[in-house]
Formats: structure tokens, C-alpha cells, sequence
């Protein structure tokens, strides 16, 4: 079995150039304006589509 091969700095900083993290997308809820999640419910006020709004449980 040979060593293993030293990766230098360029190279290493390279393949770690393609690793950042985006922040998630998220529209704006008609219901409240707040910003929640596409194709979830609102976070803020649980409204889902027109006529169907899920009950938020109260943590606090
Ligand atoms: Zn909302």
C-alpha cells in the first residue's frame, strides 16, 4: 500500500469552493405576509390554501 498523497492548499480549497451552504428559499404568505417554506404551511399562521388553515399549537 503506498502513504497517502499530502492534497495541497490550492487544490483542498478547490473542491471546498463548490461547499457553501445557500440560505432556503421561502415565499411570502398571503395570508400574514410573513416569509414561509413553498408548498408548507405558514409557520406564522398555519394557512395552507384557500379554506384550509391547520391549527398551530401554542409552545410557549
Ligand atoms: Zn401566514
Amino acid at each position: 500500500m503506498l502513504p497517502p498523497t499530502r492534497t495541497p492548499k490550492a487544490r483542498k480549497r478547490k473542491r471546498r469552493s463548490h461547499h457553501a451552504l445557500r440560505a432556503a428559499h421561502t415565499t411570502m404568505c398571503p395570508n400574514c405576509g410573513s416569509d414561509k417554506l413553498p408548498h408548507a404551511a405558514c409557520s406564522n399562521c398555519g394557512y395552507v390554501r384557500p379554506g384550509l388553515t391547520i391549527k398551530l399549537s401554542k409552545e410557549d
